[in-house]
């Protein structure tokens, strides 16, 4: 181990990654972000910036120069930077594949010249539409066709996956894959459509609430904090090296039930609406039912897996307030 910083974060100035680089300077880690503020802002790392362990720079993992150089001063790799929320997916797909698939080539390759241990970042996107919940990593995942936009996000996350799996498999790279499921928390922003973050802001301002489809569908939502203690702990795991790990919840809430949550804790007025999928998203457009994780390979692998209600989760974003244009 020879970096000038123990962890590479990229997506660092993100929602996720920012939570996780408090928490690596909390614990006395230095870290280096890479970070395009794309998505990310730099308000979520202010705090940091002045730090002699934190530094930042502004650039493209799409850049195998920059991620090379950023690789070889860090001795691990937390890779996030991605495009994220659906709307970003539906309304860029070019960027979205190219990110994710060529950024993810680009940590990679840079990583196997001096074998730095690397985690990447996945989805429970990746599921698709599958119905068999609760959603085993090895279990078949099942896409929509290509001529819809919201598969190519999740098209392209397996695609890192499967090159992940194959860098570890034919160059022993040490990687480990974690899919996430609906991780929310304060600071996270509902600009690119993320729903508790919508819910909440749309409460605490007195506008409806408004619940896609018809509300059935549901979701697991994790906290933040509590995924990061699950992403550090995987990462001082050897078993979980190579491995594809569902990091999520377990408690499903159906949409329509989550609004009238949010509703009644943040104390708001504010009417629940239904809004047809037709007028929410472009035509052609279908959503995930169900999605919910099995958490057995995770607690197998660190006996910890997010355990916050959503009562306790919807709490704390409120306590903590909506970022400014939060939607
Ligand atoms: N959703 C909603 N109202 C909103 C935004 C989202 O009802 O204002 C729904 C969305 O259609 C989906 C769920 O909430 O069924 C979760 O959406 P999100 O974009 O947060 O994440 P996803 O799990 O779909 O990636």
């Amino acid at each position: 181990m020879s970096g000038q910083f123990d962890y590479l974060v990229t997506g660092g100035a993100g929602f996720i990654g920012s939570h996780l680089c408090e928490r690596l300077i909390a614990e006395g880690k230095s870290v280096f972000v890479l970070d395009d503020l794309s998505t990310g802002q730099i308000e979520n790392i202010e705090g940091l910036l002045s730090l002699k362990s934190f530094h930042f720079i502004e650039g493209s993992v799409l850049s195998l120069e920059t991620v090379e150089e950023c690789i070889n001063m860090c001795d691990e790799v937390i890779h996030l930077a991605a495009a994220v929320g659906v709307e970003n997916v539906i309304n860029k797909p070019v960027e979205t594949i190219e990110t994710n698939v060529g950024g993810t080539e680009n940590i990679l390759r840079a990583a196997r010249l001096n074998n730095t241990k690397v985690l990447i970042a996945s989805t429970s996107e990746v599921y698709g539409k599958s119905w068999k919940v609760p959603f085993k990593e090895d279990g078949d995942i099942v896409l929509g066709p290509t001529s819809r936009n919201r598969w190519s996000y999740a098209c392209s996350k397996a695609m890192d996956e499967f090159l992940a799996l194959a860098y570890n498999h034919s160059y022993g790279l040490p990687v480990v894959i974690c899919r996430f499921f609906n991780t929310v928390g304060p600071r996270q922003s509902g600009r690119y459509g993320m729903v508790l973050p919508r819910f909440i802001n749309q409460a605490l301002t007195g506008q409806p609430i408004t619940v896609f489809g018809n509300g059935t569908q549901t979701r697991c939502f994790s906290l933040v904090s509590e995924v990061i203690n699950c992403i550090l702990s995987l990462m001082n795991t050897p078993d979980a090296i190579g491995k594809v790990i569902n990091i999520g919840s377990t408690e499903e809430i159906t949409i329509l039930e989550l609004a009238r949550r949010v509703r009644e804790i943040s104390g708001s007025c504010s009417e629940i609406v239904i809004v047809p999928y037709d007028e929410a998203y472009p035509a052609g457009f279908e959503d995930m039912q169900r999605r919910v994780p099995d958490v057995s390979r995770l607690v197998e692998l660190i006996d910890i897996c997010p355990e916050a209600d959503i009562d306790t989760i919807i709490r704390k974003i409120i306590e903590y307030g909506i970022p400014e244009g939060a939607q």
